[in-house]
């Protein structure tokens, strides 16, 4: 027990899923196993699964010579995401409800190539789409530039009790710098929120989605590796929020963010045609994996587990080539270098 919170020294946890013995530096820590690799930053909430970023509940923590995780994570992320075959209840998924962001009067974030709102729809149009065509029903929380209320959304949702839900958003920044790709999961019971400094008594309350935590981040797995893979942006990782539409459906689901409409590159990304069917295609093959990791199923998609890998460690996002004409503007070229440079940097945290 530390801090009124039980934990776990991470031996137990190599045991346990019989993965090898953890290699244990001053600072990090290392798990691997053939086809898994957990790697974790002691004292920090950021953990990586097969490459994929996480921000735990709780930060890890070095006490004599164990290192400790917490117990929350162990079966709110580690257990769900290494074996999704194992949710109760969990099975293919036959109907997808696409939550498209804002409309209406709420064009959400802006930049200078757009509106988050158009943006969103126009990327759950393609990914419908791509879904039917593969055998899926798609249901729309909106279809048009209409605004329609979170609450409704959620209500919506909940009238299809074997569906999934996915939310597509973009973000935006204060200073305009930051950027990259963030899948939302809602914050278990008594976890506190990213969106939120201090853990609050609001935390403690039992809403409908925390009834599919192994879902959701198993869900949240497959559409965050998927978008890593597809849209090759920088990873800002599976994050924790009680937003109302992840909050109050009764279905698994998540929060998709595709990046930063105020970041020059982000922005431009976001403009064009080809990204927007790289984040349709991530959404069909999140779905499909996910569907076949909670059914156990193996070699239905290319990546039958959710604990799927995402870019490698050293593949940094090559997005310009094939996104950018050759002639690219002095400008848009000194900004691209810079986010290159700031992949390897904290980036400012914000959102929309
Ligand atoms: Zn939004």
């Amino acid at each position: 027990m530390y801090g009124n919170r039980r934990h776990v020294p991470i031996e137990d946890v190599s045991r346990f899923y019989k993965l090898g013995d953890p290699v244990k530096g001053e600072k990090e820590f290392q798990i691997e196993s053939p086809g898994r690799t957990i790697r974790g930053k002691i004292g920090t909430r950021e953990i990586y699964i097969n490459n994929v970023k996480y921000i735990l509940c709780f930060p890890t923590l070095k006490k004599g010579r164990d290192i400790l995780i917490s117990a929350m994570d162990v079966t709110k992320i580690l257990e769900p995401v290494l074996r999704p075959g194992k949710i109760k209840n969990a099975g293919p998924v036959r109907t997808v409800i696409l939550d498209a962001g804002h409309g209406g009067h709420d064009s959400g974030a802006t930049g200078r190539r757009g509106m988050e709102k158009e943006a969103a729809l126009d990327v759950v149009l393609r990914a419908k789409r791509l879904l039917e065509s593969q055998g899926y029903t798609v249901r729309m929380t909106r279809s048009s530039d209409v605004f329609i209320p979170l609450e409704q959304r959620a209500a919506y949702a909940n009238r299809f009790p074997d569906a999934i839900f996915v939310s597509v958003h973009f973000n935006k920044s204060t200073k305009g710098t930051a950027s990259g790709i963030e899948t939302f999961a809602l914050a278990p019971r008594g976890v506190p929120s990213m969106d939120e400094q201090n853990f609050s008594y609001s935390d403690l309350r039992q809403h409908p989605g925390h009834a599919r935590d192994p879902e959701n981040i198993a869900l949240a797995t497959a559409l965050h590796s998927s978008m890593l893979r597809k849209m090759r942006l920088y990873d800002r990782g599976i994050k924790r929020a009680r937003f109302v539409v992840i909050r109050d459906i009764k279905v698994p689901g998540v929060l998709l963010e595709g990046g930063f409409m105020n970041h020059p590159v982000d922005g431009n990304l976001i403009a064009s045609s080809s990204f927007r069917d790289a984040f349709a295609k991530a959404i069909l093959e999140g779905v499909n994996r996910y569907s076949s990791a909670v059914s156990g199923k193996v070699g239905t998609s290319p990546m039958p587990s959710a604990v799927a890998k995402a870019t490698d460690p050293t593949s940094v996002p090559d997005i310009r080539r094939n996104f950018f004409p050759t002639r690219m503007s002095a400008t848009l070229n000194e900004a691209v270098q810079r986010t290159a440079e700031s992949f390897k940097k904290e980036i400012e945290t914000d959102g929309n």
